[in-house]
């Protein structure tokens, strides 16, 4: 059964104001899902209403406002069991005999806790600091310490050198996100923020663009199971290297970029042939025991 015979209606009512408008065809290029299209015969703008996700995108972009969409009217919201979402999500799974899989979190309404997050310092000293007029320290070192730290009294200097240590100015960093998984320049826009800010982003499993180089400083490497660019120019470059061990944000048992969505400038990065496809597994498959894990530091 195609999506035009699957009895199920469309969520959408997409309609055009006729008098309003010029056949200009800018709402045909805004919309990704192909809902409007251009006929030649006769000359006219079809619609295909299943395929509207209500994003609003042709709405703006029409010169002439002649756009409307609207919840297709018999459409009903369901019941508390049976909502309209949870009907809807069985029928795709119905017509396509696959399970859906969502990046990006959960579509379902679970608290947000990050959201209601408050850092309060105000009482770790006392009496306490007003963070308007007195300066709040949030630097943060990561790495080992010394057992005894040495200090020259009369210099106020640390004597011992230090193990090597990551200095964050604010407690946060960024967590891993590929090339490949996001462009270049949402991952150079990370880059720019963690230098600014005085923290890390993370390149993910996806190997170090040379454009990235500069910020290096502020960049984590990650070794996954896939090994995707990875050799000693990449682990040197670094300012610290993450093993990634388990599945990472993305959902299912692994990820799998078909050779096809993956452009020649990905490929390059990732130090794959160009057209293959990038398999990462979830588990490492040289890794079965803590003695490989160790064997695998000590290789890096
Ligand atoms: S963008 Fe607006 S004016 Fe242009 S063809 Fe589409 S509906 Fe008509
Ligand atoms: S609202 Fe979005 S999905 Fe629907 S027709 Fe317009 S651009 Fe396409």
């Amino acid at each position: 059964m195609d999506a035009t015979t699957n009895c199920v209606l469309p969520r959408y009512q997409v309609v055009r104001d006729e008098a309003a408008c010029t056949g200009c065809a800018q709402c045909v290029r805004s919309c990704a899902n192909g809902v409007h299209r251009l006929r030649k015969d006769p000359e006219r703008i079809a619609i295909n209403p299943r395929a509207c996700v209500n994003c609003q995108r042709c709405v703006v972009f029409c010169p002439e406002l002649a756009l409307t969409i609207r919840p297709w009217p018999q459409v009903g919201t369901g019941s508390s069991t049976w909502t309209a979402e949870a009907m809807d999500d069985i029928a795709k799974q119905a017509q396509t005999g696959g399970v859906l899989l969502s990046s990006m979190g959960t579509p379902a309404p679970y608290p947000i806790y990050w959201d209601h997050l408050l850092l309060n310092a105000s009482q770790v000293t006392n009496p306490s600091i007003d963070p308007l007029r007195e300066p709040m320290e949030t630097r943060v070192f990561l790495g080992s310490r010394p057992e005894i730290l040495k200090i020259n009294e009369r210099e106020r200097r640390v004597v011992e050198p230090l193990p090597p240590q990551l200095k964050l100015d604010v407690p946060i960093m960024f967590s891993a996100m590929s090339f490949g998984s996001i462009s270049l320049n949402a991952q150079k826009a990370l880059a720019l923020a963690a230098a600014e800010l005085g923290t890390f982003f993370n390149v993910g499993e996806g190997g170090m663009h040379r454009d990235l180089e500069p910020f290096a400083d502020h960049a984590f490497a990650q070794v996954a199971s896939g090994r995707f660019g990875v050799d000693a120019h990449y682990l040197n470059t670094a300012a610290a290297i993450e093993i990634k061990i388990g599945q990472g944000a993305k959902p299912g048992i692994g990820g799998h970029l078909p050779g096809e969505k993956i452009s020649a400038e990905v490929s390059r990065t990732r130090m794959i042939p160009e057209g293959s496809d990038a398999i990462s597994p979830a588990p490492h498959h040289d890794i079965y025991s803590i003695e490989d894990l160790r064997q695998l530091i000590f290789s890096i």
